[in-house]
């Protein structure tokens, strides 16, 4: 949401920006951050839904070297006091940038040079109105985002109502128990509380008698498969479990992430 014009005395610099070719945009959002020596700034890309694909930095007070990662790729700039770094297309959107949190910096020559007793930065942005549509995806939150909404309709469809479908005769087929699992069941103390998450047909929730299993699973199908069996079973979200916080002494799924 836009909570106003920027400040006045930053006019002048937005202007003198975008005049600039390779920025050709009025700015409309404005980060002031302080650095003193040994502070630096994580490694991230800015978020891509929520600005435009042209970022400019304006150091004052004292110059910083900021270095830029994509993947195993490493570029070190020297961003000079009273300097604007422009950051658009694959620099703004692929590479991740920071500054390291360290008092000098290391020069190619061998030398260390001190960090400056301060830096401001001035860092404009332009806000993102549109979903993003950069060339690069697999950065990109917007895409991302995308996905995470197609994801439960995959699941209901494929995931969850194949295994109502098929459950009596999935679970004729899984009744034996994997030796890692029972060994990690016994090895609980009795009088335990156990999850199981995903818990199918049931098949370890007979593993100790002397334990209490709350068992859930994403499909009704499976969950009433438990029910025949006389085991305590709900139908839910492995994601989204309808217990407590810290309400289990052990919890088990097995065989639910693919
Ligand atoms: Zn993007």
């Amino acid at each position: 949401e836009k909570i106003g014009s920027l400040t006045r005395f930053v006019e002048p610099i937005v202007l003198r920006l975008k005049a600039l070719e390779d920025v050709g945009q009025e700015f409309d959002q404005l980060t002031v951050n302080e650095y003193v020596p040994g502070v630096g700034l994580s490694p991230h890309v800015d978020t891509h839904s929520m600005f435009t694909n042209v970022l400019a930095s304006v150091s004052l007070a004292g110059h910083t070297v900021m270095e830029f990662r994509r993947g195993e790729e490493k570029q070190a700039l020297l961003l000079p006091r009273r300097s604007a770094l422009i950051l658009s297309g694959e620099a703004r959107y692929a590479w991740r940038h920071y500054i390291p949190h360290r008092k000098t910096d290391p020069l190619e020559e061998g030398r260390a040079v001190p960090r400056p007793t301060r830096r401001v930065s001035f860092t404009f942005r332009r806000i993102q109105v549109n979903p993003c549509n950069c060339d690069w995806p697999g950065e990109c939150d917007t895409r991302k985002n995308e996905q995470l909404k197609i994801l439960p309709r995959v699941e209901d469809a494929y995931v969850r109502r194949m295994y109502d479908a098929i459950a009596p005769h999935f679970s004729s087929t899984r009744f034996s128990r994997w030796p890692k699992v029972v060994e990690f069941l016994n090895s609980i103390d009795k009088g335990s509380v156990v999850a199981d998450i995903g818990c199918g047909n049931g098949k370890y929730l007979s593993t100790r008698n002397d334990c209490m299993f709350l068992a859930s699973d994403l499909s009704v199908g499976l969950v009433n498969v438990c029910v025949e069996k006389s085991f305590d079973a709900v139908a839910a979200d492995g994601l989204n479990c309808p217990y407590r916080d810290s309400s289990c002494d052990a919890a088990i799924c097995i065989a639910v992430v693919h």
